[in-house]
């Protein structure tokens, strides 16, 4: 069985608050690559500033959570790095990956269009993107805990028990 990629993302906008074409600004990617076995392998990035749009609404919500964003964190400790690098690694990660989940369409939505700005290949298509949100949903999954929700790693390692409780609830359903 091929590897599939669960991947999560942070911004400092909201495609509602922004004009339809914009490219939002990317604070944090982190990906899992994983199979009926377990995790593989992860990828945790923290993109450069300057590399999209923001908006007000995302900032202020920013400001009000209780503790140091793991982006801000990792700025100040110079762990960022260029978009584009960003980019090239994440689709070099996903190379090879059955689907690509994220927990909403949103996640890809904002990357593709840096994707396409900068003329770079899009690691997924239409036939291999996912979103785990809608599943959870049919299936009735139970939410799991995250003791460090908005900092993408975390998210995304939860993203991807949810899916694996979605699996054994359907098994369990056939
Ligand atoms: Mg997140």
């Amino acid at each position: 069985m091929k590897p599939e990629v669960m991947i999560d993302i942070e911004t400092l906008g909201l495609p509602e608050n922004l004009p339809g074409n914009a490219v939002i600004a990317v604070v944090e990617i982190a990906a899992i690559k994983f199979d009926g076995n377990g995790i593989l392998d992860q990828l945790h990035m923290f993109p450069s500033e300057g590399n999209g749009s923001i908006d007000e609404n995302t900032v202020a919500w920013w400001i009000k959570q209780c503790r140091i964003p793991a982006w801000v964190d990792a700025r100040d400790r110079g762990l960022d790095k260029p978009i584009v690098d960003c980019l090239s690694s994440l689709s070099e990660f996903c190379q090879g990956a059955e689907s690509i989940w994220t927990r909403k369409p949103f996640d890809l939505d904002v990357l593709k269009n840096q994707y396409l700005i900068r003329q770079m290949y899009q690691p997924w298509s239409h036939k291999t993107r996912r979103d785990l949100y809608t599943l959870a949903e049919e299936v009735g999954a139970p939410k799991l805990h995250n003791e460090n929700p908005h900092d993408a790693m975390p998210d995304c390692a939860v993203q991807v028990n949810q899916l694996i409780e979605c699996r054994k609830i359907l098994r369990g359903a056939a």
